[in-house]
């Protein structure tokens, strides 16, 4: 997958912090479609926003679940929708 666009100063510290945390830079990662944090494939999401988050932070859909805890989308104080899903009526 292609890592979320940043500036370069942006990609650095974010690359800094997931090596001194996770031993692994986040922009190798995702573009290996491995997890910055447990090193596994992440190839599987729940939805385009998750996916959308791992190209920013490299985490897979277990790690996204673990920080963020599972989303809701349709939770107000979220604040999301699923994308992918059309009203039934307009
Ligand atoms: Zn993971």
């Amino acid at each position: 997958m292609k890592p979320s666009e940043k500036s370069d100063g942006m990609v650095q510290f974010i690359d800094h912090m997931a090596k001194a945390n996770f031993g692994r830079s986040r922009t190798s990662c995702v573009q290996n479609d491995l997890c910055v944090s447990c090193g596994e494939p992440a190839v599987s999401f729940r939805d385009e926003l998750s996916r959308k988050e791992y190209t920013i932070s490299g985490l897979c859909q277990t790690c996204q679940d673990g920080v963020f805890g599972v989303r809701v989308p349709d939770k107000k104080q979220y604040g999301i929708r699923p994308l992918n899903i059309e009203p039934y009526q307009k």
